[in-house]
């Protein structure tokens, strides 16, 4: 009887601690109060079944609140977002092999492999076997590539479709395989991980992007006059800080759409709008919200290309949610309070929107390694998943 008293007190004071642990918080925000509040049209399914390039936009941590709470604090509630202008809309289960609640580099091997991995990994399976991405079949196809981001460039989303490596951790070796991966377009923070002088190994990778034929850009104004055949842009040293002299995500996508457009053969982009994850993890909703008009912007420019273009299937989903967020109650006419569960990702499946030619092939309810292994077979570069020998 003692026995079974102390483990009861045991087994209570343990689930004490584990509630303590658990954070939580309540937040208000402003509702946007413009009178003619921005509502760009809904676009139109496309007629047009010819997938020549693929805009892969990955909102990281953008759960279905992120985005309304976007549109109400931006456009207010009677607006609309550009992202909200795709005309297809699907729903993304995102678990992982060894969690329900997914990380981003397991979120993200999904996308560029098709393959269910650990959290953690970086284009490997399971097994620690490399597996090829959407952006190497490209690649190998003849297509030109990009990747984009707003944290380093070698963070886990990124890094997850142009290197290989058993831990998101292994930054240094990201950037190094970065070179083998023959993307033209890298843009977004990240200078230590290139940089001898802030390298563990003093490795110059900056010198060898530059003789592999990389235009490197440190600041938006090189950026908007880059004129390079490829480009290597780290405008901080690690995640952007958005401080003046930093290009905005519509800039960077701006440019690497003048580059990759000249390839006839097509292009494969990933653009990520990385801090929405970070907004998330601190539970910060203005935060959320300047990221949330960063990344809309981007879509935007990315929307009006493919409206222009005609053969451009654009994509846009997470990887997770962050922060476990709710719209809880409208406190007054012009504020609404949100509810942040956890300072993590959540398993709430995310939001997928779809523009362009086979747009429709994205509609219900999908696994994330169904998205990856569509995009790569839609546009003609391969059927995922593929492991190296
Ligand atoms: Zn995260």
């Amino acid at each position: 009887m003692k026995n079974f008293i102390l483990v009861t007190l045991t087994f209570i004071l343990a689930l004490a601690c584990q509630q303590a642990e658990m954070e939580d918080k309540t937040e208000a925000f402003q509702l946007s109060s413009s009178v003619s509040a921005e509502k760009p049209p809904m676009l139109s399914m496309s007629d047009k079944t010819t997938v020549k390039n693929v805009i892969f936009l990955i909102g990281d941590g953008t759960g279905f609140a992120q985005i309304t709470a976007g549109q109400y604090a931006l456009v207010g509630p009677e607006g609309r977002l550009h992202l909200q202008t795709m005309p297809v809309t699907g729903t993304v289960k995102t678990s992982s092999s060894d969690n329900l609640i997914t990380d981003s580099a397991a979120g993200a091997t999904a996308y560029s492999c098709g393959i269910k991995t650990y959290n953690g990994a970086i284009g490997v399976n399971p097994e620690q076997v490399p597996c090829t991405t959407i952006l190497e079949l490209a690649e190998q196809e003849g297509l030109s590539t990009g990747l984009i981001s707003t944290s380093s460039i070698t963070h886990a989303t990124p890094a997850s479709y142009a290197a290989h490596v058993n831990d998101r951790g292994m930054q240094e070796d990201i950037a190094a395989d970065f070179l083998d991966s023959g993307a033209e377009v890298f843009l977004g923070g990240g200078w230590k991980w290139f940089a001898p002088e802030l390298r563990s190994d003093s490795l110059d990778l900056v010198t060898q992007f530059e003789e592999s034929g990389y235009q490197v850009l440190r600041n938006a104004t090189q950026l908007i006059n880059a004129n390079g055949e490829r480009l290597l842009g780290l405008f901080a040293e690690d995640g952007m800080e958005r401080e003046e002299g930093e290009p905005s995500s519509s800039q960077m996508v701006e440019k690497a759409l003048e580059l990759l457009t000249k390839d006839e053969d097509g292009f494969f982009l990933m653009l990520e709008g990385s801090q929405i994850d970070w907004a998330g993890h601190s539970n910060d909703i203005e935060y959320l919200k300047r990221e949330m008009k960063d990344f809309d912007d981007a879509v935007k420019t990315v929307l009006d290309f493919a409206e222009q273009d005609g053969e451009t299937l654009v994509v846009f989903t997470a990887d997770h949610e962050t922060g476990g967020l709710t719209l809880l109650d409208q406190t007054a006419s012009d504020s609404l309070q949100v509810y942040w569960a956890t300072t993590h990702h959540s398993g709430v499946p995310v939001p997928l929107m779809a523009y362009g030619p086979q747009a429709q092939e994205f509609m219900g309810w999908m696994d994330n390694t169904e998205v990856g292994i569509k995009l790569a077979r839609l546009l003609q570069v391969g059927d995922l998943p593929i492991l190296s020998e």
